[in-house]
């Protein structure tokens, strides 16, 4: 057998080789962040992080928090492009005896990876038992309630021109915003945005995050979601870590691709991780070379679950990741990502 390889052939390794030179060209001028970038960044983070930590133990002592921290991408090595984001998460203590968690297929919305939090024992631990109880709404433990308490606290009682002078740098609450940040200018053409990420941690050690669900129907006002963000990439970095792979490359590749593509700009970090890891279940050449094939196979299974309208979450099948796209969303997002199968160049002209 054997023989020469025809000349289509000979073309198709062309085009592999130099979509291969150009992914990585293009991780290494658009994606990867300098890490003097990423290092100002965190101690920009970090000082806001140590200023809260002070104001809040001082202001209020009682209120059951376990020691804010940050996290998020810029601390996973997965942010792309530019420092600028970052999350300060704020895990609240719960009395075990007074509330209750449900999942969220066991509502009436039935929502898999959304949870309501329920008050228990009312008529024995009546109202105020519990300090969050003022956060209270129907029942249940209200997310938009606790963002509000601290929305509050953040946006209105901390002085934060004085604290920004003092760091050298300005900080203002970001409102209206989907949750609560603070923007931070760290120098003169940069900013760091942090979102305040209030968290539940049960004790089988699933997380809550208070960031509402984005079709929030009233309805669905009072759910918390459950966040795979830890999990999600720490199985990636693990695997990677076995064989020298390139899925984090991958996925920052094709984060950057999201962020600086308008038309792609709904697909998240998550949602992406998650393609990658389920593409792990059927693909093991990951090596450096095997880039630009696993980055057309992660095209073609994306365009294959936006096809289906649905990406289940490899944690816990039954939630959808794509739950909170509407239908149009995940058409267009499926007709660009289709479009570039036969282009994916285009993809990296940004
Ligand atoms: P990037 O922001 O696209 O670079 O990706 P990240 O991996 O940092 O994702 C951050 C987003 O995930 C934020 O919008 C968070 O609201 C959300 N998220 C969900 N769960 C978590 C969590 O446990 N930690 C953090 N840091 N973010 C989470």
């Amino acid at each position: 057998g054997g023989g020469r390889p025809g000349k289509t052939e000979l073309q198709k390794a062309r085009m592999h080789l130099s979509l291969q030179e150009h992914l990585w060209a293009f991780f290494h001028e658009r994606v990867a962040i300098p890490s003097e970038e990423q290092a100002a960044a965190r101690r920009a983070a970090l000082d806001i992080c140590a200023e809260l930590r002070v104001f809040l133990h001082a202001k209020l002592p009682d209120m059951p928090l376990r020691e804010m921290y940050l996290s998020g991408s810029l601390y996973d090595d997965l942010q792309v492009v530019t420092a600028d984001h970052a999350q300060l998460m704020v895990p609240m203590i719960l009395e075990k005896n007074l509330w209750s968690f449900v999942p969220g297929e066991d509502t009436i919305m039935n929502v898999p990876g959304f949870w309501l939090v329920r008050r228990e024992n009312l008529e024995y631990f009546p109202r105020g038992s519990s300090y969050w109880d003022r956060c209270m709404v129907g029942g249940y433990l209200s997310p938009k309630s606790v963002l509000e308490v601290f929305e509050k606290l953040v946006a209105g009682s901390i002085n934060w021109p004085a604290i920004g002078s003092v760091l050298d740098y300005v900080i203002r609450p970001v409102v209206p915003s989907e949750t609560l940040a603070l923007e931070v200018q760290y120098e003169t053409d940069r900013r760091l945005y942090v979102d305040f990420l209030p968290l539940l941690v049960m004790e089988d050690g699933v997380s809550l995050i208070a960031k509402p669900h984005r079709l929030a129907a009233e309805r669905h006002e009072n759910l918390w979601r459950q966040s795979f963000h830890v999990a999600q990439t720490a199985k990636l970095r693990a695997l990677d870590q076995e064989d020298s792979g390139c899925r984090c490359a991958c996925l920052k590749v094709v984060k950057a691709v999201c962020k600086l593509n308008p038309a792609l700009a709904r697909l998240n970090a998550s949602q992406l991780s998650n393609a990658i890891l389920l593409l792990c279940e059927q693909e093991s050449d990951w090596t450096q070379e095997a880039l630009a094939n696993r980055f057309m196979q992660l095209l073609r299974a994306l365009v294959g679950h936006l096809e289906a309208g649905r990406l289940p979450c490899i944690l816990n099948l039954k939630v959808d990741l794509f739950c909170e796209l509407t239908p149009q969303e995940i058409d267009e997002l499926g007709y660009t990502l289709y479009c570039a199968l036969s282009d994916p160049e285009s993809l990296l002209r940004t």
